[in-house]
């Protein structure tokens, strides 16, 4: 069946004092009903903006969307009118940041921010918000949702806040949750509460996750596929298992051997050198310049994403249809 989303070829730039900046270069990636797919890369590969292109929550200016399409459940976004992406939003597509601070307002109380939301989208007396909210909470496993509703954002600590930021996501019952990064500054013990949490969901509710990490740990324990991204494009795509069994792209190997208590294999994959400039990409593919396996044609040629073996796609002229090399 069709994937709940679909991203086509998206290109996104920004406007800044040096030039235009190119952040996703035709970035294809797709989230099936009910799985989590993840998204990793290093910072500044476009991994966020990506995750912010689907509820066109890029600033524009300085931000456009240059071309590409998003379709989810059937339909472009990028050209649904304002006011259908509006209801979307919180109602079919919830995001969650690292920071839930930033997204919860610390002068009214849980409570109150919760039915608010509840209200915007559908009709529901106090009580009947409130018994909704009561509900999330508890399918978040915040002990004592009746305290929490009352309390403000500050009397909270970080991972109840985050438990609580899910709440509000999830509470109009949407089909996708982006979620970018969001365990990242909480501790380790609390981290894997919360990926726990939404694993939960995600199979009970039937919920699709895409989630925007730098942790190939946290890919590991929540996804079941793997998107890698590298200086604005995605350049492999697998299920989990394989993408830690056989990596393709010398990126992911990289990035998997670089993961503390693991192995390389023998093999230097390491990456050192640092992501190209957005504003004048090298041509060929991006990563030649830290590549050990690169070629004269990876200085010249941009790898195409070419299906290996079903369920696994790479960019790398090191691959080619008779499968992986
Ligand atoms: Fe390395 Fe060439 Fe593959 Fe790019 S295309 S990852 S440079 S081998
Ligand atoms: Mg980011």
């Amino acid at each position: 069946s069709a994937p709940l989303l679909d991203i086509r070829d998206l290109s996104v730039s920004f406007r800044t004092y040096q030039g235009r900046a190119h952040v996703l270069d035709r970035a294809c990636l797709t989230v099936n009903r009910g799985e989590v797919m993840g998204l990793v890369g290093e910072t500044g590969c476009g991994k966020s903006v990506l995750s912010r292109a689907v509820l066109r929550i890029i600033p524009s200016p300085p931000g456009s969307i240059d071309g590409g399409e998003i379709l989810f459940e059937g339909r472009d976004l990028l050209t649904l009118p304002r006011t259908d992406m509006r209801r979307l939003r919180g109602e079919r597509i919830s995001m969650i940041f690292q920071e839930p601070m930033n997204s919860l307002n610390p002068v009214f109380t849980v409570g109150n921010q919760m039915r608010e939301v509840v209200r915007a989208h559908r009709k529901a007396s106090r009580s009947e918000a409130t018994d909704a909210c009561l509900e999330m909470l508890a399918a978040v496993r915040l002990p004592e949702p009746g305290s929490v509703l009352r309390a403000y954002p500050h009397e909270l600590s970080g991972g109840m806040r985050q438990r609580v930021m899910i709440a509000m996501a999830l509470i109009c019952n949407p089909s996708l949750l982006l979620a970018d990064e969001p365990t990242t500054a909480l501790d380790v013990t609390v981290q894997g509460q919360i990926l726990a949490i939404l694993a939960e969901l995600a199979e009970r509710q039937g919920l699709s996750i895409l989630f925007v990490t730098h942790d190939m740990g946290v890919v590991a324990q929540l996804c079941n596929r793997v998107a890698v991204m590298y200086a604005g494009q995605v350049v492999e795509v697998a299920d989990v298992q394989s993408i830690f069994a056989r990596p393709a792209h010398p990126y992911t190997r990289g990035l998997i051997a670089s993961i503390p208590g693991r192995s390389s294999g023998g093999e230097l994959y390491a990456i050192p050198g640092s992501v190209p400039n957005p504003i004048d990409p090298p041509p060929g593919c991006r990563f030649h310049d830290r590549c050990l396996k690169a070629t004269g044609d990876c200085r010249n040629v941009a790898p195409e994403m070419i299906r290996v073996v079903p369920d696994h796609s790479v960019a790398c002229h090191l691959f080619n249809q008779d499968g992986l090399s």
